[in-house]
């Protein structure tokens, strides 16, 4: 079988075709990372916008690497909740347009739920297994029991740690720096931790009044956003962001982030030893944009050590958005005979949609 998939949930415009093996045989992607860090977030007008510019010649080029004619196509995928509406509207059109001209099925996909499968296109995992996504619009821990069979552990209340990066990273005015050229917030922040000493500033530990699996990175962002402040008035720069001791503010904060990112991670390992959810072989599988970030990763690998868990992580295109993932779903769906849709002219996007069975409130 081989499968377009189309991916425009957010700022990237994304296709590609992947056939049953998991080959990935074509591939294009239009990424707005610089343009989103300039504008400082992304404008949804203006995203929709370079959607509707890019993702014809995306396409195009994606199955002409593939040696393609549509036609020969299986099934189109395509990313149809959660995301922006105005972002996801453009996809979706344009899969409705080509899937009628040229009579084909279509698959309507999950974002999250492609992120979370992503891994099993480069690895053998069998389900049941752990989940752990970390992006720029999501944080959430969840046992995928099946292709279409989530159960949601842990959810994010607020702010999503990439979120988060990306803010710091643009109060700090790093995208100034040379060497940050072209990098989202995280991939900065990740770069000047290197030589910074994580342990200068300080900041407590997140709390929840209730035990859970939840996370909150809104604590987090608005402490080291007054550290800038107070570093600021220090050395006499008020305003400008750019202060000597960046590097030891990243390291801190990107160390306050993963400390934060371990604790609900390991109640969702006890959770699941307890009520017996995972495969005989533990697998957690960390994916999303801010699984890039390596030193986060290593700090999660050592918690699934500690719990007789393998981590498995996508490399780092595979974890950020693109066609690829949304292509492998259509083909795992595909594949198990699920989720066609008899309409596909009548489908339509999900702004929001969470994630599986939400058991969020049953964990502790
Ligand atoms: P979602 O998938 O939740 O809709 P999204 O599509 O914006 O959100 P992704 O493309 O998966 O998210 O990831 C983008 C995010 O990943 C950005 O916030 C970016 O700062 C973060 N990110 C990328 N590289 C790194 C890194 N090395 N360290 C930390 N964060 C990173
Ligand atoms: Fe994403």
């Amino acid at each position: 079988a081989r499968i377009l998939g189309i991916e425009t949930s957010c700022d990237d415009t994304g296709a590609a075709v992947v056939n049953e093996k998991g080959e990935i045989i074509g591939n294009a992607l239009h990424s707005q990372t610089e343009t989103t860090v300039s504008l400082g977030g992304v404008l949804p007008q203006y995203a929709k916008a370079l959607h509707k510019k890019h993702i014809d010649t995306i396409v195009k080029d994606a199955l002409q690497k593939a040696q393609l004619h549509p036609k020969e196509l299986d099934a189109v995928a395509v990313t149809v909740e959660p995301g922006m509406p105005l972002s996801l509207e453009v996809g979706l059109s344009y899969a409705k347009q080509m899937v009628l001209e040229h009579g084909l099925p279509m698959i309507p996909i999950h974002h999250m739920e492609a992120h979370a499968l992503t891994a099993r296109m480069v690895e053998q995992i069998d389900f049941p297994f752990l989940v752990f996504l970390a992006s720029g619009g999501h944080c959430l821990l969840a046992v995928a029991r099946d292709v279409d069979d989530f159960l949601l552990l842990g959810n994010c209340t607020d702010c999503a740690p990439g979120d988060a990066f990306d803010k710091v990273a643009r109060r700090l005015k790093l995208k100034t720096l040379p060497e940050c050229t072209g990098k989202s917030g995280g991939a900065m922040i990740e770069h000047l931790s290197r030589c910074g000493n994580r342990d200068t500033f300080n900041a407590p530990d997140v709390f929840f009044k209730k035990r859970s699996c939840n996370f909150s990175f809104h604590g987090i962002k608005s402490h080291y956003m007054r550290y800038i402040l107070e570093e600021e008035s220090k050395q006499g720069i008020e305003g400008s962001g750019v202060i000597s001791n960046a590097s030891d503010l990243c390291a801190s904060f990107q160390y306050a982030i993963l400390r934060h990112m371990c604790r609900p991670l390991q109640r969702a390992l006890v959770f699941c030893d307890n009520n017996n959810l995972l495969a005989e072989t533990k697998t957690v599988v960390l994916s999303g944009g801010v699984a890039c970030n390596r030193y986060l990763r290593h700090g999660i690998e050592k918690v699934c050590v500690t719990h007789g868990a393998r981590l498995v992580v996508p490399p780092p295109e595979l974890c950020t958005d693109n066609g690829i993932m949304i292509a492998w779903n259509g083909i795992e769906k595909y594949l198990c005979g699920r989720g066609f849709v008899d309409d596909p002219q009548s489908v339509c996007y999900r702004n929001r949609s969470p994630l599986g069975t939400d058991i969020t409130e049953e964990v502790t």
